[in-house]
């Protein structure tokens, strides 16, 4: 019979095997690229050998189902039910789609070469984080992808989970969904388009940070502006007093930002306005703002900002023709938190007790499908995959810490089983 770590290991190069990177496309199809049905098919299938009920591949590439629960008889506890929402899209950072990985076994904490043809090196001087893993079984990439571990690893864990449940009748576990979800990586579109009557969920988990013992939720509550600038083009021969220069008046908007409120000025709990883009000609200008906060308030009072920049500069130059769209695109997991749902956080500091786990707890500055989903009700905290250096070609995957993400999945079940105490 095979180890958990030798299942585990062959389903992550399995999904690793499929590319699926996704493509930022603003959500105006979903999913943003072909290849990521390949991944949702290969699942469906997996899903239908193991069982799953209702399983349903959606237009929008959405792969949701579940395993009815299964207690002894007069179980003496109300089992919630429980969703895990992993990602199938691995992230486009200018890197190769296709991943080829690599196991490092008894990893000497030295420099690894990841790429002899192009000398790409992770050095331990500029990845100290490694020497961390000596004497362990590393995965990595070979230097021109990432590895994927962002959220394949996470794919797998699930998928290994309830393969583990559905060969070993003894254990119990409540009703289990699960939602694999495309296009993550470029606004959580996936989860976006998730269809909750197939998700009817009392909390959910996503297992898509680093390393060992990463509990988060707390993330930033999300937004972007576009500020479009008509102005009036004009000959220079005839410019006077009649042109309106947009890419001025943009420069001039950008400029009413408070330069320390930045994504590079800041860091912890401190929000930013990001000017992201800044497209102009003659005629047209667009400023493209990336608003985040972790505190709501905060976060409302940045639109506020926005708007009345926008105001400030309508004043300035009557003449332009000035539009405004502000969108929200997640919120934070925290303001979701209830005292009934508070116990799906609770359990994952139980089960991290129980495997001798050191929780680290961690305020994101980002967001996952977990913050979207919280926005509808269903409270969904995220624990680490054991990854590290995600959307880099220098992302790694301790094996050690991926077998422990795994046991959390199998704790947390075990403990939802017993009412979740
Ligand atoms: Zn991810």
């Amino acid at each position: 019979m095979k180890s958990i770590r030798e299942r585990l290991l062959e389903r992550f190069y399995r999904y690793l095997a499929i590319p699926s990177q996704s493509q930022a496309n603003g959500g105006m199809k979903v999913p943003s690229t072909e290849s990521q049905w390949n991944m949702a098919r290969t699942l469906k299938q997996e899903c239908e050998a193991l069982g799953l009920r209702d399983l349903y591949l959606s237009p929008h590439c959405v792969l949701t189902g579940w395993l009815p629960a299964r207690l002894p008889e007069g179980h003496p506890h109300q089992v919630p039910k429980v969703g895990f929402c992993t990602h199938m899209d691995t992230v486009n950072v200018n890197l190769s789609p296709e991943i080829h990985p690599h196991l490092i076994r008894n990893y000497d904490g030295r420099d690894i070469l990841l790429n002899a043809s192009r000398d790409i090196v992770m050095k331990t001087s500029e990845h100290p984080e490694l020497l961390r893993y000596k004497g362990q079984d590393l995965i990595v990439a070979d230097g021109t992808s990432v590895l994927g571990s962002d959220n394949k690893a996470a794919v797998a864990n699930v998928m290994t989970a309830l393969e583990t449940l559905v060969e070993n009748p003894q254990l119990p576990h409540g009703d289990l969904y699960v939602a694999f979800v495309p296009d993550e990586e470029v606004g959580l579109f996936g989860s976006k388009n998730l269809d909750f009557s197939r998700f009817p969920v009392d909390f959910a988990y996503t297992i898509d940070c680093c390393e060992l013992g990463e509990v988060v939720y707390e993330t930033f509550n999300a937004g972007s502006a576009e500020i479009t600038i008509h102005g009036i083009s004009a000959h220079p021969m005839s410019a006077k007093g009649v042109m309106v220069n947009p890419t001025l008046l943009a420069v001039d908007f950008v400029n009413f930002f408070d330069r320390a409120e930045t994504p590079e000025c800041t860091e912890g709990k401190e929000g930013y306005i990001w000017v992201q883009a800044l497209r102009a000609n003659k005629s047209t200008a667009v400023v493209e703002l990336s608003i985040r906060d972790h505190d709501k308030t905060k976060y409302e009072a940045k639109k506020a900002t926005v708007l009345r920049n926008v105001e400030r500069l309508r004043k300035q130059e009557p003449r332009a023709r000035i539009e405004c769209m502000i969108h929200d695109t997640y919120g934070n997991i925290a303001d979701a938190v209830t005292k009934e749902n508070h116990k799906a956080i609770d359990l994952l500091y139980d089960a991290m007790k129980i495997l001798g786990i050191t929780p680290k707890t961690i305020a994101m500055r980002g967001g996952t499908d977990g913050s979207f989903i919280s926005t509808k009700g269903i409270l969904t905290p995220n624990y680490f995959t054991g990854g590290m250096n995600f959307h880099s070609r220098f992302e790694f995957l301790p094996v050690d810490s991926f077998e422990k993400s795994y046991e959390m999945t199998m704790t947390l079940i075990d403990l939802i089983s017993q009412g979740g105490k």
